[in-house]
């Protein structure tokens, strides 16, 4: 066998895998075509959003989906088009917005968030990447009476969860970002929040101390896995053999033929940032204003304004009237801006019940999958990777992971 574990796809979470495993000794080959990164994992809103297990499957959703979908303004957009050639998967999306289901999920995501910094924690101090974290908590803002109003009931879902919620004034949330132009009705502080000042720089990093511990980078593209001759052969651009293969291949990790991906209904809410060089001083910390549906994040690279979700397919091009959503939005928020200095589109990768898709392939003894990490992909990599590299060593994770399972049922 030419390695223990093959690695498929170099965002944040295959880079957490490969490092977690190389760090406990097995030999890895990670395969990605495109630079460790450079998908979902580079243009996020770079907070590791430990308070963040309330799942987008709420029973708001419900009540608010015509608002939401035919408003011009909302942070909410749907392309009709691709919702009728997915219904399964809208269904059971709607499905789990019940409100027992979403308390479910909500139960299943805190257990994975408590254990987050427990995951990333060792691979920022392996990497030398401390430097790219910033602990100041996070802001959230809402700027309407009705909403702010309609709070109460998710604030003390987190509390109830265990997340710390430090209730503001709006003269205090001004006084704390003094940026903020918008009209503040409430404000809630996440002190255990951080921030990455540069999300792909934090995935280089990782990757980085990967390769010097010995880890092996194939640039390929994997089109399909083989379990055979008690291993796996991935076959990208010649084949590659190891005892397993990990697909952590994001969004596109169906497209994998013979990885079992194919078959889960993983789907994709695309979401958009511009990024404002020179205008990070803007804010002092990720600001998550609600009825707008994006953040404002002070990065290295500038002010980047990061969020809301479109369901549309994968291979549609960017939407303009998304991008001036925000552009417009960001306004509202902070006041004048001037021209972005780029955009972008990205893919989070969620399934129907918007919990991630952790353990053995159904069908399958040595293909793992570690995708489906949606709106927390860069909070949950590290942790995703500590489990992946307790299921590489036949190890039993100190997590149950049932919840997470390839083979559960999605609605
Ligand atoms: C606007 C926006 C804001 C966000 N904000 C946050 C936030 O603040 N905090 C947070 O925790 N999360 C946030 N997220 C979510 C987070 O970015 C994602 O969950 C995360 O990046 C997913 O990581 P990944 O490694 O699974 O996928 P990706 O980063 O997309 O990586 C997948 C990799 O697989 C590779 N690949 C694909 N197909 C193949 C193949 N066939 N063979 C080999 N390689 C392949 C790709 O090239 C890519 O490098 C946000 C997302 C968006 C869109």
């Amino acid at each position: 066998m030419d390695h223990d574990l093959a690695v498929i796809g170099a965002g944040v979470v295959g880079v957490s895998c490969a490092l977690w495993a190389r760090m406990r000794g097995l030999s890895v080959v990670l395969i990605d075509p495109q630079a460790p990164g450079a998908g979902t994992s580079y243009g996020n809103a770079g907070t590791i959003a430990v308070y963040a297990c309330l799942p987008v499957n709420d029973p708001s959703v419900l009540r608010g989906l015509p608002g939401l979908v035919f408003g011009g303004d909302s942070p909410l957009a749907l392309d009709w088009g691709h919702a009728l050639r997915n219904p399964l998967w809208m269904l059971r999306f709607l499905a789990n917005c019940r409100t027992g289901r979403s308390d479910e999920i909500a139960g299943h995501l805190a257990m994975l968030l408590t254990q987050a910094d427990a995951g990333l924690n060792p691979l920022v101090a392996e990497a030398g990447a401390e430097d790219l974290l910033v602990s100041r908590g996070q802001l959230t803002v809402w700027s309407t009476r009705a909403e702010a109003a309609a709070a109460d009931l998710s604030l003390n879902r987190r509390r109830a969860l265990g997340v710390e919620v430090r209730e503001v004034s709006p003269a205090e949330a001004r006084e704390m970002e003094p940026g903020l132009v918008l009209p503040i009705e409430r404000a809630v502080h996440f002190p255990g929040a951080r921030h990455v000042l540069d999300p792909q720089a934090l995935v280089l990093r990782m990757f980085d101390r990967f390769v010097d511990l010995g880890g092996v980078s194939v640039r390929a593209r994997a089109e399909r896995v083989e379990e055979r001759d008690g291993g796996v052969t991935v076959f990208a651009d010649g084949e590659i053999r190891a005892e397993r293969a990990v697909i952590a291949s994001g969004a596109f990790s169906r497209r994998i033929a013979g990885s079992g991906a194919e078959r889960l209904p993983l789907g994709t809410e695309r979401g958009y940032h511009l990024m404002f060089e020179g205008e990070a001083g803007r804010v002092t910390r990720p600001v998550g204003w609600v009825e707008g549906g994006f953040y404002a994040t002070p990065m290295a690279a500038g002010l980047r304004l990061a969020g809301t979700v479109e369901i549309a397919a994968l291979d549609k091009s960017a939407n303009r009237g998304r991008l001036a959503y925000i552009a417009r939005r960001g306004r509202e928020m902070l006041g004048d801006l001037p021209e972005p200095a780029s955009e972008w589109l990205g893919y989070r990768p969620t399934m129907p019940d918007s919990l991630p898709v952790i353990g053995l392939a159904p069908g399958k003894e040595r293909v793992i999958h570690a995708f489906g990490h949606q709106h927390l992909g860069l909070t949950l990599g590290g942790i995703t990777g500590r489990i992946v590299a307790d299921l590489a060593e036949g190890r039993a994770p100190n997590a149950d992971i049932a919840a997470y399972a390839p083979g559960r049922r999605f609605s």
